[in-house]
């Protein structure tokens, strides 16, 4: 599973500040501002999916009843490549949901400059109430039901929550079958390395996460630290992410003092044995009773005293309501839309810089790249390679951000001065524009990358 799934408060109300729709196109509008060189249509219409796909389909379950079972593919947006986003499946899934991750997909390949356009897909379902064979016959009927939304040059899934390698190889199969007699590797990634997986893809989003925070330390965005040795670490979620950065992050030198998982959440001031984490979880489920370990709940972890908070679980988990409880001095985003853009303000007035997701977390479709390449070409890369490649891209794009956060404040009068061309924003921006943090700039960077090639390319017809 690439993420885990925390289970915590998650509305959906339309126009509420926690829609995760709603979220992006605020993120989105917020940074438009700081463009005032973009068409004023434009500005509406790269917020609009391309293409938003709903089926719905008949699950017969193992006790031999019938469900209806509805699933969704959004592609965003295609100016830089075929869609790109993964594959989740969830209870609280829906269109908005959707939406949105395929939305900052579209920004994340962006960021990181791959040929690839923005896409999500998610099936609304409870995994932990499936049993495989269910989970498998619901995976090949809704890639049927997409049929050639789907495709190697068209839009390539890969893993997102609670979804891993199995299922990109029933995705993979029952695309060849659909399509006998062609080249399908690269229609998804995320595979078994046996079924033209890429090296390195299981641990990427983890890894480029610790490449990003790094090199940002490095550059001074925490006072005082210039590596992560002896920094404190706290880490909403215990998935593939969450528990393999807690392993990078304490191998790089840091101290982990907390972990959670959708019940709750285990603390040790000196520190947890990441192994021993794991494999109490393994064995019983949860990470709560660890020895010598205190049990919190999860806002109690996200409220804790520590140098880096890293919510890697659900979108939606730091809110206006429990923003001013952060005590951390730096956040990085592993998950999608950890941060509300409310809470994204009062963490700006209170100095805390945020890592966004659409930098934080890209690793993975990084890889997933690599691994789409490795496809095509009928190549297989060593590990070292794609970790070197992978530090390459996350290093560059992150140099990027920080120098495009420098050009916009160092222009920040005359962008104030520009008349604002973002319909609803006009009046606010008389005031002037605050300082660009960390997302406005890869926001920026993004947009005006997918801009560019939009209006290179021409509107058709
Ligand atoms: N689901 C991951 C993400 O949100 C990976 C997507 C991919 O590899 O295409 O970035």
């Amino acid at each position: 599973m690439e993420n885990s799934a925390v289970d915590a408060p998650h509305p959906k109300k339309e126009g509420s500040a926690v829609n995760p729709y709603t979220m992006a196109c605020e993120q989105f509008d917020c940074a438009a501002r700081y463009m005032p060189e973009l068409k004023r249509g434009l500005i509406e219409d790269l917020k609009h999916p391309r293409r938003i796909v709903r089926v719905e389909f008949p699950l017969e379950t193992d006790n031999g009843s019938v469900t209806t079972v509805t699933g969704y593919r959004v592609l965003h947006n295609r100016a830089r490549g075929p869609g790109k986003g993964g594959i989740r499946f969830h209870p609280r899934t829906d269109e908005d949901e959707v939406r949105a991750l395929a939305m900052w997909m579209t920004w994340k390949c962006a960021v990181l400059d791959l040929p690839f356009g923005g896409a999500k897909g998610g099936v609304t379902c409870d995994p932990k109430q499936l049993t495989e064979g269910e989970l498998r016959r619901i995976t090949r009927r809704y890639i049927l039901e997409l049929g050639d939304n789907i495709g190697p040059y068209t839009d390539v899934p890969a893993p997102d929550v609670n979804s891993d390698a199995k299922t990109m190889a029933w995705v993979f199969d029952t695309y060849d079958m659909m399509h006998p007699g062609d080249s399908n590797l690269a229609v998804v990634t995320g595979k078994p390395v046996d079924i033209g997986g890429s090296l390195g893809r299981l641990g990427a989003t983890a890894r480029g996460c610790l490449m990003v925070t790094r090199r940002l330390i490095e550059k001074g965005l925490l006072p005082g630290a210039r590596s992560l040795e002896g920094l404190s670490v706290a880490i909403q979620g215990f998935g593939k992410v969450g528990r393999e950065a807690a392993q990078l992050f304490a191998d790089a030198g840091a101290r982990i003092i907390a972990v959670s998982d959708s019940e709750s959440a285990i603390y040790a001031r000196g520190g947890l044995d990441i192994g021993a984490v794991a494999s109490h979880k393994r064995q019983t489920g949860k990470v709560a009773g660890l020895a010598d370990t205190m049990t919190l709940t999860n806002d109690e972890l996200l409220g804790l005293e520590c140098d880096i908070l890293m919510p890697a679980a659900l979108q939606g988990q730091i809110t206006a309501q429990n923003a001013t409880q952060i005590k951390a001095r730096m956040v990085v985003e592993a998950a999608n839309g950890p941060i509300t853009p409310a809470a994204d303000r009062i963490l700006a007035q209170r100095g805390i810089p945020v890592v966004p997701d659409i930098l934080a977390n890209a690793g993975g479709v990084t890889v997933s790249y690599f691994e789409w390449v490795q496809n095509i070409e009928h190549d297989n890369w060593s590990e070292d390679l794609v970790d070197r490649r992978l530090a390459e891209r996350m290093h560059s794009a992150t140099d990027a951000v920080v120098a495009r956060r420098a050009e916009i404040n160092a222009n920040l009068k005359s962008l104030s001065q520009a008349p604002c061309k973002v319909p609803g924003l006009e009046s606010e921006s008389k005031d002037g524009l605050p300082p660009a943090d960390l997302r406005i700039a890869a926001y920026v960077l993004a947009i005006h990358r997918v801009a560019t090639v939009t209006m290179e390319r021409g509107i058709w017809p």
